[in-house]
């Protein structure tokens, strides 16, 4: 180092090398991964407050790294996101989900027309052949809209409410339907949420987690359902891991859980395995 070193602005600092290095070789590591078919969707159940029987399921995205194991999206979706690769991956993802859902000696095993979420983000859905390769894509696997719910966060409003509306309004017309995600963690969730053409609100696991303690979470998570029942909204909890969280979110008639309480996200040949529907 300088002599004065210790009073300059560092302008560059060896840590930024190696977080520049880190995202390169990341770069490299995602192209690898599309290419030689990495990436694997999971489901998580999400199931009624009555029974706990499933209502529907949540794909999530898992990287099968070849040394690092199996990644969850906290390593990689930023980066994802900010790159054209989430377009192909977000494919993949459909395409997985549809592939699934048509399959006849799986689907029999499911609860009648099941419903699958999938996580959009905010670049997908306003890729301009966005609504072309989710129309043809479920052509090809001979599926209705009504077996995808769509799962988005206000940031998509945050480009243009107008086009997220209009694009939303095209695939509505297919029969799928939308979640507005991470409920209340946003900064103006409330407009956003009058504005969009959604069907369902998934309250932020941030909100669960202290639920049976916390004063002011439960207040907010009361608050909530009061303005999707206000708004007609069908509801469901995020990140349920304890009996007296389920217990204090009975006394909503309707919400839907979702959580380790009930299930991890699990590879789809243990999903049809683990949650078949009743025998007739
Ligand atoms: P999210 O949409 O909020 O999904 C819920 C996350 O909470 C998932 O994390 C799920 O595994 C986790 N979770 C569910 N129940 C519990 C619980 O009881 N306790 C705890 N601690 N966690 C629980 P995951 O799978 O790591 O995904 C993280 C985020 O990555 C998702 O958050 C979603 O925003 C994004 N993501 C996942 N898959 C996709 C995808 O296919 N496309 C896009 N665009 N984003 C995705
Ligand atoms: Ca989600
Ligand atoms: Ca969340
Ligand atoms: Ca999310």
């Amino acid at each position: 180092a300088k002599r004065n070193g210790k009073h300059r602005h560092e302008l560059f600092h060896p840590s930024m090398a190696t977080e520049a290095t880190r995202l390169v070789q990341l770069e490299h590591d995602l192209r690898q991964a599309l290419l030689e078919d990495q990436f694997e969707v999971y489901l998580q159940p999400i199931v009624s407050q009555l029974d706990g029987s499933l209502v529907s399921a949540e794909a999530l995205l898992r990287w099968q790294h070849p040394t690092k194991g199996l990644l969850t999206p906290i390593h990689f979706m930023t980066f994802l996101e900010n790159s054209n690769m989430i377009n192909d991956v977000g494919q993949l993802v459909i395409d997985r989900v549809c592939q699934y859902l048509a399959a006849d000696n799986i689907d029999h095993q499911l609860p009648d027309n099941l419903r699958i979420s999938i996580n959009v983000s905010a670049r997908e859905l306003f890729h301009p052949d966005y609504v072309e390769n989710v129309k043809a894509t479920l052509l090809r696997y001979g599926l209705t809209g009504q077996r995808l719910e769509f799962e988005i966060t206000e940031g998509v409003a945050i480009q243009s409410i107008a086009d997220a509306i209009e694009i939303m309004r095209q695939l509505k017309t297919l029969g799928i339907t939308f979640a507005l995600d991470d409920f209340g963690t946003g900064y103006s969730s409330l407009s956003y949420l009058k504005q969009l053409p959604v069907d369902t609100v998934k309250i932020d696991k941030s909100f669960i987690n202290d639920i049976t303690h916390d004063n002011q979470d439960a207040a907010l998570v009361a608050c909530i359902m009061a303005i999707a029942q206000t708004l007609n909204l069908k509801t469901v909890a995020e990140g349920v891991e304890e009996l007296d969280q389920a217990d204090w979110l009975r006394q909503y008639e309707g919400v839907c859980m979702q959580g380790y309480l009930y299930s991890k996200p699990i590879p789809m040949p243990d999903f049809h395995q683990q949650w078949k529907k009743p025998a007739a």
